[in-house]
């Protein structure tokens, strides 16, 4: 079985389960009158409706959550640790109906969905144990005649925008540090998928999360709501995941009022593949790098480097892994493709081969895209890929994988790096000297080395260069959301 055999078809009880969900948080199409629709990937069907909020209803927001914000701020750490932990339980009772939203909304196999709602919950979790650990500093002044004291204090009313892919953990990785913390926030989810956002809100304000705190803004016209929030003297802090040029584009409007900024955005991560990897490992990694969400992942694998006496044996293990895929709707069980989550995300990945084959690359696998309704594009992978071939200098986000080959380490760490990202890279080498020398010299924010998927809720995530500032999870996630007060205390001798 391949990618170009039949289209799998859901599973008719999962949709009516998904349909109790939607009704659940009000996105049925009889409670929202001004509503814009939101399409199940497979077929375009449309499977709910959220409001599309305008500047007022912003701004709106924007009050509500700071009056909140007050109280929020003062209560106790271990206040907002039940809270979060509660919240914690709650996503994990409803772990099934979430992943069912997941992948209707973002067309991500079923599977994928349950492994991110598993990492989305773990940040909540991890932030519920981290704000009782807040911790401030005492030094000795050098001269003398003082103690210098630090503490964190919450850095104010944080605006949080979210992109598709992860729906729920890219939502979670900021909600539960800016809460953590003692922050309010407004949250934009993606338009193409605010439900699963939408649930898990809820879940959040049945938790003891106080509705106002924690506002959602659903809507169509992004750049509107962008202007108007980050221009509001309330807010203090920007929060985004998404593309690099929409990040610059914030990066602007966060100067205006100083913003404390955090950025995660696009990556071209290389995948490093030496001679003396072990193969096994080597392909099982390349897998999950590439396919994890289709590949609509930003650390997922986008150049694979591969030095040239193991570059055949890979090529054919990471291929046979890929053709042996079944493509359907991510509802279908023993489905490994889901669809796309659109028809442009569709062009533009045929794009890419096309470019790749006439500038000479070869096609050794290309699944069909499937006629009619829905946004199909199957697992692809094209070989001896020229460096300056697009699908090598753009971020795919898509299940095509690019090899290149090369033969000495030198050329693998200067191809590796001459991109003007820096989020995500991967090094397979069975030489520990070889890994860290390799890793170190990478210009990234994150290395997996002999793995293929390095996220986890304890450790920073974030890239270098255009890729981003700031980091997320881990106790440098809440910084993000947190100010350092200082304060001299006076010490004179009383002897
Ligand atoms: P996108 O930049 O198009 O959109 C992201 C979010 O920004 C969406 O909510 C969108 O509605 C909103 N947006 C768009 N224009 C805006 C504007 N002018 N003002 C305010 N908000 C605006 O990205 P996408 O297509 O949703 O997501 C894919 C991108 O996200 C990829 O580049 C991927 O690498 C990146 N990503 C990065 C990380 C990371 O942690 N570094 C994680 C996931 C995704």
């Amino acid at each position: 079985m391949s990618t170009s055999d039949v289209l799998l078809e859901p599973d008719p009880l999962s949709r009516a389960a998904v349909a109790k969900v939607v009704a659940r948080i009000g996105a049925d199409r009889a409670a929202v009158p001004n509503a814009i629709p939101v399409r199940d990937p497979h077929d375009d069907s449309v499977i709910g409706y959220v409001p599309d909020l305008g500047t007022a209803e912003a701004l709106d927001a924007v009050s509500r959550a700071d009056a909140a914000g007050r109280d929020w701020a003062a209560t106790t750490p271990r206040h907002r640790a039940d809270v979060l932990r509660r919240w914690y339980d709650l996503l994990i009772d409803n772990a099934d109906d979430i992943a069912l939203l997941i992948t209707l909304e973002m067309g991500k196999t079923l599977a994928d969905a349950r492994a991110e709602v598993t990492y989305g919950a773990d940040f909540v979790r991890w932030y519920a144990e981290e704000t009782t650990r807040h911790t401030g500093t005492v030094r000795e002044a050098p001269m003398g005649g003082a103690r210098l004291l630090t503490r964190r204090v919450p850095v104010g009313l944080a605006v949080l925008i979210t992109p598709w892919n992860f729906p729920l953990a890219m939502a979670t990785r900021k909600i539960a540090p800016a809460l953590a913390a003692g922050c309010a926030a407004v949250t934009k989810p993606a338009t193409l998928t605010p439900l699963t956002t939408l649930f898990a809100v809820q879940l959040a304000v049945a938790a003891g999360v106080p509705g106002d705190l924690l506002q959602t803004v659903t809507t169509s016209n992004a750049g509107a709501f962008s202007n108007a929030v980050l221009a509001d003297p309330r807010v203090r802090k920007v929060s985004f995941t998404g593309s690099t040029g929409v990040g610059k584009v914030l990066l602007r409007l966060a100067a205006d009022n100083v913003l404390k900024s955090s950025m995660e955005l696009g990556g071209n991560a290389p995948f490093i593949v030496f001679d003396d990897a072990d193969l096994e490992r080597a392909v099982e990694g390349a897998f999950n790098a590439k396919m994890r969400n289709g590949g609509q992942s930003c650390i997922a694998a986008n150049r694979f480097l591969v030095q040239d006496g193991i570059a055949d044996a890979f090529v054919e293990g990471l291929t046979e892994r890929l053709t042996s895929l079944r493509m359907g709707s991510g509802l279908a069980s023993g489905v490994g493709l889901g669809p796309m989550v659109d028809h442009n995300a569709v062009d533009r990945l045929h794009g890419l081969v096309d470019d790749a084959v006439g500038r000479g690359a070869k096609l050794l696998t290309h699944g069909r895209t499937h006629e009619g309704p829905g946004s199909y594009f199957g697992a692809t992978v094209v070989d001896h890929v020229p460096a300056d071939a697009e699908v090598a200098t753009t971020e795919i986000f898509g299940p095509i994988a690019a090899v290149q080959r090369f033969s000495t380490q030198e050329e693998a760490v200067t191809r590796a790096n001459d991109t003007e990202f820096g989020l995500a890279g991967y090094v397979f080498t069975e030489s520990l000297d070889r890994a860290f020398h390799v890793a170190d010299s990478l210009g990234t924010g994150i290395v997996g080395i002999n793995q293929g998927v390095p996220s986890n809720a304890a450790a920073p995530f974030g890239g270098v260069k255009e890729s981003g500032l700031g980091r997320e999870g881990s106790a440098e996630g809440l910084e993000e959301y947190q100010e350092i007060r200082f304060y001299n205390l006076a010490l004179r001798s009383t002897s």
